[in-house]
């Protein structure tokens, strides 16, 4: 992404007149830490609009935020940082002349969310949960399936698998009534079956049963385990019924690929308001996503994730008719961790009779579900993730 493209996400969420877009020097007037609820903000007030960065790093665990062509005109002395999953701050400046601020954090796998939080473009915050992170469905998870340490050798890859839907939110509901929340949970089950029986693999189901999970618990649920690889499971009606067969999205960060795409999208971040919590509103007027799109990691998973989609098409191409013969992409909110590679798969429409029909059919749904596997092991094999089993045996191989 050219500085140009960085600048508009954020300037689109202020309704700034263009003439904004000329880059001037900017400072940090002031850096303020405030708690409320479970986390912590880092407060930034600018003389004026500036690009902004987030990444977070580990060993030692950190986030680091680039404030392009900025001077600090303040002190990080003194702020407030007890029970915050903040250490401590320092700033430095880049070669390129940006100003750096980087939070040493407690632990890793920390995300801090950068948005900005005024009409000008004069304050920004990093959100940051405070120690320890709070969440039932999280706490859930991991309960039965510790943080996998991705440190150890030979270690399994994992992968989460999220049966799309669920409880009070159907999803896409068939001529006869069928629900796609339920043709998505057998088929999620069937895929993390066949994930465990494959040695250096281990999969963990977001939701076992017929229950409602906000689109944003469900990504948090692969942050928290580590995950190697996140895949929904979905079902989905199209306003046209003859439109059949499977298709594999990805995230995108300018618009969707197509207005079907769009469309998909549009459906599946509803279903937050389906459940009575919040709508996820995952355009890139949003200024809270805007700063999660500018963190420089997602270009590197959404690529990733557009290969492995590619491996996962290509298989379910051999076992079904494919909606689309090229992976998809467009602003589910589902798949916008920025650390974990994240694909959502259409297994077919429900909304479609034929399609309809071998969707309830069980050796339909695990000839999807060995596909789905044989697409990821295949772009895993190609990529070994270093420190996996995959990764040794690939080596054995070519030695
Ligand atoms: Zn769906």
């Amino acid at each position: 992404m050219d500085r140009r493209s960085l600048l508009k996400f954020i300037l689109a969420g202020l309704a700034l007149p263009a003439s904004f877009a000329a880059q001037a020097s900017q400072a940090v007037r002031r850096v303020s830490v405030v708690r409320s609820g479970g986390s912590t903000k880092l407060l930034l007030d600018l003389s004026g609009p500036v690009i902004a960065n987030s990444l977070s790093l580990d060993s030692p665990p950190r986030l680091v935020l680039d404030l392009q062509q900025a001077a600090l005109d303040t002190t990080l002395d003194g702020l407030l940082l007890d029970g915050t999953s903040i250490r401590a701050v320092r700033s430095g400046k880049t070669p390129t002349g940006d100003l750096r601020i980087v939070l040493d954090l407690a632990k890793s796998g920390i995300q801090g969310e950068l948005r900005p939080i005024s009409g000008n473009g004069r304050k920004l915050e990093l959100l940051l949960p405070d120690l320890p992170v709070r969440g039932s469905v999280v706490a859930a998870a991991t309960q039965q399936s510790p943080v996998q340490a991705k440190g150890k050798v030979n270690r399994d890859l994992l992968v989460v698998i999220d049966a799309g839907h669920g409880g009070k939110d159907p999803g896409a509901v068939g001529a006869k009534g069928e629900q796609e929340k339920i043709v998505a949970l057998q088929i999620a089950t069937l895929l993390a079956k066949r994930i465990d029986a494959q040695k250096g693999y281990k999969a963990r189901l977001v939701r076992s049963g017929d229950i409602f999970i906000p689109l944003r618990k469900r990504a948090e649920v692969a942050q928290r385990l580590n995950a190697d690889l996140l895949v929904s499971v979905h079902a989905d009606a199209a306003p046209r019924l003859t439109a059949s067969g499977a298709s594999v999205f990805a995230l995108s960060q300018n618009g969707a690929s197509s207005s079907m795409a769009r469309w998909m999208a549009q459906r599946e971040n509803g279903a937050d308001s389906v459940g009575g919590g919040l709508a996820v509103k995952l355009r890139k007027e949003d200024p809270m996503v805007a700063g999660v799109l500018l963190d420089m990691s997602m270009n590197a998973t959404i690529s990733t994730s557009l290969d492995l989609g590619h491996q996962v098409l290509s298989q379910l191409g051999q076992v079904s008719g494919l909606h689309q013969s090229k992976v998809e992409q467009a602003g589910f909110a589902v798949l916008k961790s920025a650390a974990i590679p994240s694909i959502l798969v259409e297994t077919g429409f429900i909304s479609n009779v034929r399609d309809c029909r071998r969707l309830h059919d069980t050796r339909h749904q695990r000839k999807i579900a060995d596909a789905i596997f044989a697409g990821v092991d295949s772009y895993f094999r190609q990529q070994p993730p270093p420190g996996s089993l995959i990764a040794s045996q690939a080596r054995a191989e070519t030695a």
